[in-house]
């Protein structure tokens, strides 16, 4: 075989074609991405199918949220999204082709013939499928004005052959096909049909997808061997199962990738990351930014076994990724959950404290709420809530250490992190204490809890006003 009948030479083009019934859930996601990494890698095209022909399930806001889902990620298409149900005369006309030229024909059965033979065959234990009692029939036996469908003569003998990408070579005995539908009775393509044509006409090259969808591709190159097509590569990618090891549903956090943008505050590198490492690896790399995914992508790296969705890898990956940030785009993508969190608007000089908090906040947080619920302490009015582990450290002697140290950083010259630090060192030396004892109560007045960012950098943070009142007002405070 040369070259260019293997497809080798020839630009890849990969597609993404989800049905609009829902929106992007994360085993889509990750099909999306392997598509277009491979469409990257091999400096081909990654191209967009929506595939909407089931009209009572496809809806809208599906599709917009499928779109919204892969801008959000960054995977969009090279080419306008192709609708499959626009493309439905085209779809019928492959089918009068194949009619016409022989690989097809009108079946006249009517739906109590086709349900008396699933009766039979199911009486007899035998597998349900069309018998072919049109597919030699002269059609002008039918009735005069009888409803046919259009069926594929699908080959009985013999056996086909997928070169799997993933799964290797799988065979199946032609005899176990039947002679499925192409067009309907109303006229309209099925499901079948209806890919193997756009995957043709949009110059689809490799077809990467769930396995779920392996019995289909043996059905769709009966049609494409019909037309004399050239069979595309065949990649079925195993499907995510849950960390408990059965397939992934909601229970298992299968959610829609909005889901991880907003409810969960991740970012999109940390979920392309974490769908990349699921069901592909490249040695033991945990962190692949994009470029080097681009770099390293092929089919030969994904598994054949079906990788478990663990939730904790990717808030770990998101956490990686939230420290690489950049501290203004953290800044705005925090400042929405912070307000709804506080239950009021930022002005721009809170803002600008939180742009300022990022680089103490982001270190300990895996997801941008975290780093919302962290910030929280800044924007809080005087007196706090202090929490119950904050009130304990907060006793008598605590509170007189806090009112020496407001009388300590009154006098600072400068309010600079190093200017309070020697502040603060000197009232722990002062009062014998190791510089940890002291911080615990200051953390404890300032933020009303126990875990934040470095002392010096909550002072910091605060501003000198905000500090003092704070640290004067839990010292002057009665006793909880
Ligand atoms: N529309 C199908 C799905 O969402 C994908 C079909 C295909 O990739 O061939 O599962």
């Amino acid at each position: 075989m040369t070259a260019s009948a293997t497809g080798k030479n020839k630009q890849v083009v990969t597609r993404f074609a989800p049905s609009p019934t829902g929106f992007l859930h994360i085993g889509g996601a990750r099909t999306a991405l392997f598509n277009w990494l491979f469409a990257r890698h091999h400096g081909g095209k990654f191209l967009l199918r929506v595939e909407d022909t089931d009209r009572a399930r496809s809806t809208e806001e599906a599709v917009a949220a499928i779109f919204d889902g892969l801008e959000w990620l960054g995977l969009g298409g090279d080419e306008p999204a192709v609708f499959q149900f626009e493309r439905t005369p085209r779809h019928a006309e492959v089918a009068n082709q194949l009619l016409a030229a022989g690989h097809a024909y009108k079946c006249f059965a009517t739906p109590e013939e086709l349900a008396e033979l699933r009766e039979q065959q199911r009486a007899a234990k035998q597998p349900m499928r069309y018998d072919g009692r049109w597919r030699d029939r002269d059609p002008a036996e039918a009735p005069a004005g009888t409803p046919y469908v259009i069926r594929i003569k699908a080959p009985r003998e013999g056996e086909t052959v997928i070169e799997d990408a993933v799964q290797g070579r799988v065979v199946v005995q032609n005899a176990e096909l039947d002679d499925m539908i192409l067009l309907r009775s109303d006229g309209t393509p099925t499901y079948m049909l209806a890919v193997v044509v756009d995957d043709h006409d949009m110059g689809v090259t490799h077809v990467i997808r769930g396995d779920d969808h392996l019995n289909n591709a043996f059905r769709q190159l009966a049609i494409i061997k019909a037309m004399g097509w050239e069979e595309p590569v065949y990649a079925h990618i195993p499907l995510i199962h849950g960390s408990d090891g059965a397939k992934l549903s909601k229970r298992h956090g299968a959610l829609g990738v909005d889901a991880y943008r907003d409810d969960m505050g991740m970012l999109p590198e940390a979920v392309l990351n974490y769908l990349l490492r699921l069901g592909w690896g490249h040695g033991d790399e945990e962190i692949i930014p994009i470029d080097r995914a681009i770099e390293l992508f092929d089919i030969a790296g994904v598994g054949r076994s079906p990788s478990r969705f663990d939730i904790k890898k990717l808030e770990n990956l998101n956490g990686h990724y939230l420290r690489e940030a950049d501290d203004a785009r953290l800044a705005a993508l925090v400042a929405p959950r912070l307000e709804s969190r506080l239950d009021t608007q930022l002005n721009d000089r809170q803002r600008d404290i939180l742009a300022q908090a990022m680089a103490s906040l982001k270190p300990r947080a895996k997801t941008l709420n975290e780093i919302a619920e962290g910030a929280e302490f800044l924007f809080k009015s005087c007196p706090l809530d202090f929490d119950e582990k904050a009130s304990a450290l907060l006793d008598e002697p605590a509170r007189a250490l806090l009112i020496k140290t407001a009388d300590a950083l009154q006098s600072v010259p400068s309010w600079t992190v190093e200017a309070i630090e020697d502040v603060i060192r000197r009232v722990a030396e002062d009062a014998g204490l190791g510089l940890g004892k002291v911080a615990q109560p200051l953390r404890a007045a300032l933020t009303g809890r126990t875990v934040s960012p470095g002392i010096f950098d909550v002072l910091f943070l605060l501003g000198k006003e905000e500090s003092l009142e704070r640290l004067t007002a839990a010292g002057h405070a009665a006793a909880g």
